[in-house]
């Protein structure tokens, strides 16, 4: 075993964290504020190569390994959780489902394009009627001359309103369940494809979700992505990995939020002294330091054994249930605006539900406890 970073990852750490600092972090309450996608970034993410670190460079990957992609997302969530799930969405959910899934036309086609930033990326299973229980997706896809008919609307899809690149998810076959489930690739601008109504969300607000909707949308035959039937399936392979970068966007904003309090506590003064000085105060920064360095270690051991081709759906399910409390120091001013800590608080939220809830983690463990 070796803690250690790398000298490399202590370099991309600090380079991510002077980027957000200087890039992003002016801009956080304007972004939250107003709901505005921060699309000049994301285009910048991808000249750094950050948006599409974990793939091969013959794709226009940075060739990283999971470790590197997890130091990415903490460092940009740190400063603005949004951007953290813009690029997890992208780079977990869709360009990973094409990487894993696709046939190697698909890969040339869309990853060069996916990893520069040159196209942003989005992935729907979540449907109303279909969330924890994804299996019960009713988008449907009919096969009509050769080609695939899609009609259906998928909801919560992250990037949906800026996606040139949509991976969903439909039924090939109702009667099998789950493994009647098929995957398929669409490009903005397909007639019958577009995205429908943008949440007005509690966190994460720079971040666009919302519906994609399907009308008689035909695809074809080539856009199938994976076996057929096998999408639903494909889809918890995929996220095994999407949980570690849920994980690393949890334990960004964690840090951002501690980094924050510890500040604050040094400099607010009350009964004559910083607050740090008293105990009470004193333990609730050692519980977040641990709980934040327990996060990461349980997410590195995931993203370390999926570096090898090992399973982590116990490993990144735990990082994701554990990594997705969060803590606050700030008392009543942790309540207002003028703070960055209100704004951790919000978007921490989501890590207890995007990619399966709290609930479906310790079912998903609990599965995995049982079999062994
Ligand atoms: C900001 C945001 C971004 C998202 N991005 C995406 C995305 O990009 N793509 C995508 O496909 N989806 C996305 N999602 C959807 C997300 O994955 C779902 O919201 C999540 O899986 C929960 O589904 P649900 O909201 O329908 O809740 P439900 O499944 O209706 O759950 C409601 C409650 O019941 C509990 N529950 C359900 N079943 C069980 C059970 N068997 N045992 C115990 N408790 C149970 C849940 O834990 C929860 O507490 C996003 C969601 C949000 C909020």
């Amino acid at each position: 075993m070796d803690f250690e970073y790398t000298p490399e990852q202590v370099q991309l750490r600090k380079a991510v964290r002077e980027f957000a600092e200087a890039e992003i972090a002016p801009h956080v309450a304007e972004w939250d504020e107003g709901q505005i996608f921060p699309l000049e970034v994301v285009r910048k993410l991808g000249e750094l190569g950050y948006m599409g670190s974990i793939f091969p460079e013959e794709l226009g990957g940075a060739g990283l390994g999971y470790i590197d992609y997890s130091i990415i997302i903490e460092e940009l969530s740190r400063v603005d959780g949004s951007v953290g799930i813009i690029l997890a969405a992208h780079t977990s959910l869709c360009s990973n489902h094409i990487f894993k899934m696709g046939s190697d036309a698909q890969r040339c086609h869309y990853l060069p394009k996916l990893c520069s930033g040159e196209w942003i990326g989005c992935w729907s299973l979540t449907e109303p009627e279909a969330g924890s229980d994804a299996a019960g997706t009713r988008t449907n896809a009919v096969l009509d001359n050769g080609e695939w008919v899609l009609n259906g609307a998928k909801t919560f899809t992250t990037n949906a309103h800026h996606a040139d690149v949509c991976v969903a998810m439909a039924v090939t076959d109702r009667a099998a369940a789950q493994h009647g489930i098929s995957a398929f690739i669409v490009d903005s601008g397909t007639p019958g494809f577009r995205a429908g109504k943008k949440e007005n969300k509690l966190g994460l607000r720079a971040s666009a979700t919302g519906e994609v909707i399907f009308e008689s949308c035909r695809l074809g035959p080539c856009q199938l992505l994976g076996k057929l039937n096998e999408g639903f399936v494909d889809s918890l392979k995929v996220l095994d990995g999407g949980r570690i970068s849920i994980a690393a966007l949890s334990i960004g904003m964690a840090q951002g939020a501690y980094d924050a309090s510890l500040r604050y506590s040094k400099l607010r003064k009350q009964f004559g002294r910083p607050i740090s000085e008293f105990q009470a105060i004193q333990h609730k920064l050692v519980d977040m330091a641990v709980d934040i360095d327990a996060a990461r270690l349980l997410n590195y051991r995931a993203a370390w054994k999926l570096d090898r081709g090992m399973r982590v759906t116990r490993e990144s399910s735990m990082a994701k249930l554990f990594a997705g409390e969060a803590v606050q120091i700030h008392g009543g001013y942790g309540f207002i605006k003028d703070y960055p800590v209100e704004k951790f608080y919000r978007d921490v939220k989501l890590c207890t539900i995007g990619e399966g809830t709290s609930e479906i983690q310790r079912l998903v463990i609990a599965r995995q406890l049982l079999k062994s």
